[in-house]
């Protein structure tokens, strides 16, 4: 799940908030009874990691490649970006609804306010978002290829796999671009649709929209020029990119 999801997920899930915990199940092995009876005092989100405050320490939840949940609450039914059928990770039973959260990474935090530790100004779905800051640190990855800059969670977080693709696809760069050699209006313009993009996702998701309005992620036919889309896992972290070698060329400064 990316960002925007998890965004929707922490507006989907605040009903929650000020609830007490009545029953806890899953196959994890944290631990899981310490949850029992808890209260929860506050659910956001940060990057890609979903959180729960308690009084004295935090769950904090990062979905992976392929986690999601899903939830009844008050007896509306959610989910995340998937629905899954395999057994839950985690299951937290509220008197107003019930969470599940697959295949995910459940830790504890030992803190009593876990909100304040993070830099909220590097999450594009933040308000205070700082694409200045973001730039800044840009210009100390100049040998890196332009696509592992933007799943880089401490310059863009929240940015995932499709809004990587979608942003890139969107300014005609190809992910294997190095940033010395792109022009810095460029890097501005990726740096700006990172985060509009991730807004716009949130938008779509909501309505299940996103899926229909996406123009490269998992397509095989460039929109552009109607020629074959390449599919290569590409930079440090071996994502799949997805990319038209005639509409997204390489450009020199
Ligand atoms: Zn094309």
């Amino acid at each position: 799940m990316e960002g925007p999801s998890l965004f929707l997920a922490v507006e989907q899930l605040m009903p929650f908030k000020g609830k007490t915990i009545l029953s806890v199940s899953g196959n994890t092995k944290i631990g899981k009874e310490r949850l029992d009876h808890k209260k929860v005092l506050d659910i956001f989100s940060w990057s890609k990691q979903l959180l729960f405050q308690f009084d004295d320490f935090a769950l904090r939840t990062h979905f992976l490649l392929y986690g999601s949940f899903e939830a009844t609450v008050e007896g509306k039914s959610v989910t995340g970006d998937y629905k899954r059928t395999r057994d839950p990770r985690l299951t937290l039973n509220f008197e107003n609804g019930q969470l599940k959260m697959y295949a995910c990474s459940v830790k504890y935090v030992e803190d009593s306010n876990l909100k304040r530790i993070y830099d909220f100004t590097a999450d594009v779905m933040s308000p205070t978002w700082d694409e200045k800051a973001a730039l800044k640190k840009i210009k100390n990855c100049s040998e890196e290829q332009i696509a592992d800059v933007l799943m880089n969670q401490d310059i863009f977080g929240g940015v995932g796999n499709i809004i990587k693709n979608e942003v890139l696809f969107i300014h005609r760069t190809n992910p294997r671009q190095l940033v010395k050699d792109t022009p810095a209006k460029k890097i501005k313009e990726i740096a700006t649709e990172a985060r509009n993009f991730s807004h716009q996702f949130y938008e779509w998701r909501k309505v299940f929209q996103l899926k229909a309005n996406l123009q490269i992620y998992r397509k095989s036919i460039c929109p552009i020029c109607g020629g074959k889309v390449k599919r290569e896992k590409i930079g440090k972290g071996q994502r799949m990119s997805f990319y038209c070698p005639v509409d997204q060329p390489f450009t020199t400064k």
